[in-house]
């Protein structure tokens, strides 16, 4: 290895910008959509490019996984078996790009204006993937080693949901094993505002279809007659919530455990206003299960959501019918203590209960059901990435929970017996998923020297 050893790590990042800022496009510029097959190639492209990126840093064991959908890519650098192991998650595949039309410049053609880098995936995820690698780089390139002992996980199937990860995982428990996973792939707060997230809910899916009648019968000879699969389906999907908005299926709340007072008063401190939320939908009024915040009610409470409604005549003017066949989608999102499988079962024996005679119903779940995350917020982990963030933004991080679902994190926990912590730098306006998304440059910077801070922090901690 060839050492830069008059400087130090940070020195080195300083020097080498422009070139990571130059690597940074050219991952950009690889249309790794994992969602389109005919894309297949470019999450394999994309995968051989980090794969080569964590060579050139100095990463010792690099390895591309196959599998029968897109790679796993794996590297690591462990040396002293006394320092506990951490485990940097990203991934390398990217959204699909449509509405083409509405992008200022063609998505995998990266621009820089004012900053920032426009481009597919420059947020999501491949600009925070590439932040850890720098950094250890760079310490590799000047310190020649690492506080800590460093393992790199990138998937090329985050975006469709890691169909092969949690086969992946059970089947490769000691090659990632590690003492923490760092999740280079998620948001702060806010540019000047860092956040620590000790909580994500789950989430079930599943389908409800109505079938009355064998066909569509004229109205005026039939209703009245036969029961209408729109009344059967828009009963069960009525009988789904109380009044005050909570859910009625029996059992649904048996098992939740609530956070503890600490943790909601942690929640309760978040700078959100109801008014602002109303603003931002546009509505008059919130609504929810009572007693509990909007906050609350978006993250440490479960729901029962309808989705999506289908059946009869949609077309222009009026269209005298009875139906044959009426459809709704349901989504539950989870919180701690809640069984997926268990709550699906629950809802099947309810819309059993609720259906009305004359009409045939049949209840599908889907796949991928996910269980709820929860991190103790004094967890080694989320005092060591407090400590940096506080460094880098010179504010204490907000400790904020999710409403939303990220898989791995229940997966690591379950598979490999740890917490995630995470520790990336996109920020809500950069249109991740959606067109014009961009990277700030600076986050760039933040992140990889936080990295090195980072790794520096773990290995006091742990
Ligand atoms: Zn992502």
């Amino acid at each position: 290895m060839n050492r830069e050893n008059t400087m130090d790590w940070q020195e080195y990042l300083n020097k080498h910008r422009d070139r990571f800022v130059g690597e940074l496009m050219e991952f950009v510029k690889i249309p790794s959509i994992s969602a389109q097959s005919q894309h297949k190639d470019d999450v394999l492209k994309a995968g051989e490019w980090v794969a080569e990126r964590l060579k050139n840093a100095g990463l010792d064991h690099v390895e591309i996984f196959q599998t029968e959908g897109h790679p796993f890519v794996y590297a690591d650098w462990i040396r002293n078996k006394n320092l506990p192991t951490i485990l940097i998650y990203g991934h390398f595949d990217v959204q699909p790009t449509d509405p083409l039309d509405l992008w200022d410049s063609p998505p995998f053609e990266p621009v820089i204006q004012d900053g920032r880098i426009y481009g597919r995936g420059a947020s999501d995820d491949k600009g925070n993937l590439l932040s850890p690698i720098a950094a250890v780089e760079a310490m590799l390139k000047t310190d020649g080693s690492l506080p800590i002992n460093i393992k790199f996980f990138a998937e090329g199937q985050e975006e469709i949901g890691s169909p092969q990860l949690p086969q992946f995982i059970s089947g490769h428990r000691d090659l990632l094993a590690c003492d923490l996973v760092v999740s280079a792939d998620g948001l702060q707060w806010s540019p000047d505002q860092p956040k620590i997230e000790i909580g994500y809910r789950g989430m079930m899916a599943a389908e409800i279809e109505v079938q009355g009648p064998v066909k569509d019968f004229h109205s005026g000879l039939y209703g009245g007659v036969v029961q209408n699969p729109i009344h059967a389906l828009a009963h069960i999907l009525a009988s789904f919530h109380d009044t005050k908005g909570r859910v009625a299926v029996s059992g649904f709340y048996d098992e939740v455990i609530e956070p503890s007072e600490e943790e909601k008063a942690l929640l309760a401190r978040l700078p959100v206003l109801e008014s602002e939320i109303r603003d931002h939908v546009q509505v008059d009024e919130l609504f929810g299960e009572s007693g509990y915040t909007a906050m609350e009610r978006g993250t440490i409470r479960p729901t029962l959501e309808i989705c999506g409604i289908q059946g009869g005549y949609q077309g222009e003017g009026i269209k005298g019918v009875v139906p044959a066949l009426a459809k709704a989608k349901i989504t539950c999102r989870l919180v701690a203590g809640q069984d997926p499988d268990k709550i699906m079962e629950a809802i099947r024996v309810h819309v059993k209960t609720f259906t009305l005679p004359g009409v045939r119903v049949n209840f599908m779940n889907c796949e991928g059901r996910v269980k709820a995350y929860d991190m103790p917020h004094d967890h080694k982990g989320n005092i060591a990435v407090s400590n940096v963030l506080k460094k880098l933004y010179g504010k204490d991080p907000f400790v904020s929970r999710c409403g939303g679902t990220i898989p791995i994190c229940p997966l690591f926990l379950d598979g490999l017996g740890v917490h995630t912590v995470n520790f990336a730098f996109s920020y809500e306006d950069e249109n991740l998923h959606s067109p014009n998304e961009f990277f700030r440059l600076e986050s760039m910077e933040k992140g990889q020297k936080g990295y090195g801070m980072l790794l520096r922090e773990l290995a006091k901690v742990f």
